[in-house]
C-alpha cells in the first residue's frame, strides 16, 4: 500500500511525508510519482495543481485528498479516475489564520492606518479617523466563513452571510438564493469571499452585482480570483462606488508584472497566503482518512461532486 503526495515543492512535500511518518513509521510513502515502482499499489493521493491525467495511472486509488479547503484545482482534471472519492481537508488552524488576516485588514481599513502611514511619510499630523463601518457580508457560510462571522460578531460588527442553504447561527443573518445576496449587499459595508470557485461562482461578482453594495463599500476576496470580474472592480473603484479593496486570490497566480491591479491605489494584493495549512494541523486527518480509505470504512470530508466544492 502506498501513500503518494504530489504537492509542488514550494508545499514542502518532503516535509509533509516526515510529518506523516512520524505518526506512522510504517506507511510507504512516495513523494514524486515518476519513483513509483508499482503504480498498482498506490491506494491513496494527496494532490494540489497535480498534472491532468496522472492519476488514471493508479488503477487502485481508494481516494484523493486535495490538500487545502478549496478543491477547483482537483476538479478542473478532466481526467479524473471514475468514481474515486475526492477529499479535501478541513483544519481549525486555516481558520484561525483566515481569521487573523481578515481581521487585520478589516481593522486595517477601519482605522484608516494607511492613511496615516501616508500621513507620516509626508510629515503631516492628519485628523484622528475611525470609519463609521458596523456591517460586514460574507459571501460563503460554510467551514471558513461561519468560523469568521463569529469573530466579528465577537468585536461587535453587524455580520450577515450567504449560502446556498439557510443557516441557523445566533445573532448572525443568514440569506440565500440570488435575491437573498442582493439584500445582503445593499446592507454591507465590508464585503468578504469566502466561496468556492464552481461553475455557479465563477465570475458572479461583476459589476451588476456589487453595484448592490453600499456606496463607498470595501472588498476582500480571499475566495478564489476567478470569482470576481476583475475589470470590473476596477470600474467600480474608479468611480468610487467601492472605496478600496484587499485582494489575495487571482484569475491569474503569480499576478502578472503588466496587471492594471499592481498600479491602482485603493487595492492591497497578497500573494495568496491569507491562510496556509502547516503540515502538522492536518496529518492527524490526513492518517485517519487514509486508513478508512484502505479499510473500505466512510471517508471524511468528501466532496459533493453535484455541488463542486
Ligand atoms: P466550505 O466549507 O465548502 O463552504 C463553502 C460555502 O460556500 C458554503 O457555505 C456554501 O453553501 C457556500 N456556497 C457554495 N456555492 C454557493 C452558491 N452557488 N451560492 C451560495 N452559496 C454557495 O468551504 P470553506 O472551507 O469555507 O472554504 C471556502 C473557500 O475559501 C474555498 O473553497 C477556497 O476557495 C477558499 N480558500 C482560500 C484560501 C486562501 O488562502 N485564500 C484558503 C482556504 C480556502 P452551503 O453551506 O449551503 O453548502
Amino acid at each position: 500500500m502506498t501513500l503518494l503526495i504530489c504537492l509542488p515543492e514550494n508545499m514542502g512535500p518532503r516535509v509533509l511525508k516526515k510529518e506523516l511518518l512520524s505518526i506512522d513509521c510504517n506507511l510507504n510513502i512516495e513523494i514524486e510519482p515518476r519513483l513509483v515502482k508499482d503504480p498498482q499499489k498506490v491506494e491513496f493521493a494527496i494532490v494540489w495543481k497535480h498534472q491532468s491525467g496522472m492519476l488514471l495511472n493508479y488503477k487502485n486509488l481508494k481516494a484523493i485528498l486535495a490538500y487545502g479547503h478549496g478543491v477547483d484545482s482537483v476538479l478542473t482534471d478532466e481526467k479524473l479516475p471514475y468514481g474515486v472519492p475526492i477529499l479535501r481537508l478541513k483544519s481549525e488552524v486555516m481558520a484561525d489564520s483566515m481569521n487573523e488576516y481578515l481581521l487585520a485588514v478589516v481593522l486595517l481599513y477601519k482605522r484608516q492606518l494607511l492613511e496615516h502611514l501616508n500621513n507620516k511619510n509626508k510629515f503631516e499630523w492628519g485628523i484622528s479617523s475611525n470609519l463609521n463601518i458596523s456591517s460586514i457580508g460574507i459571501l460563503g457560510l460554510g467551514f471558513l466563513g461561519k468560523s469568521a462571522a463569529n469573530i466579528f460578531l465577537r468585536m461587535g460588527f453587524d455580520v450577515s452571510g450567504w449560502s446556498r442553504s439557510e443557516k441557523k447561527l445566533k445573532k448572525i443573518r443568514s440569506y440565500k438564493g440570488k435575491s437573498g445576496m442582493i439584500k445582503m449587499l445593499r446592507n454591507t459595508d465590508i464585503l468578504i469571499n469566502l466561496l468556492p470557485l464552481t461553475n455557479e461562482t465563477k465570475f458572479l461578482l461583476n459589476s451588476r452585482v456589487l453595484l448592490n453594495l453600499k456606496r463607498g463599500a470595501y472588498f476582500i476576496n480571499v475566495g478564489r480570483g476567478e470569482t470576481l470580474v476583475e475589470e470590473d472592480l476596477i470600474t467600480l473603484l474608479d468611480c468610487g462606488h467601492l472605496s478600496g479593496a484587499c485582494l489575495d486570490v487571482f484569475q491569474t497566480e503569480p499576478l502578472p508584472k503588466n496587471h492594471p491591479f499592481w498600479r491602482h491605489k485603493k487595492i492591497i494584493i497578497t500573494p495568496h497566503n491569507s491562510s496556509t495549512t502547516p503540515h502538522n494541523s492536518v496529518t492527524t486527518q490526513i492518517i485517519q482518512n487514509y486508513r478508512r480509505a484502505v479499510s473500505g470504512e466512510k471517508l471524511m470530508n468528501v466532496v459533493d461532486l453535484n455541488k463542486g466544492y
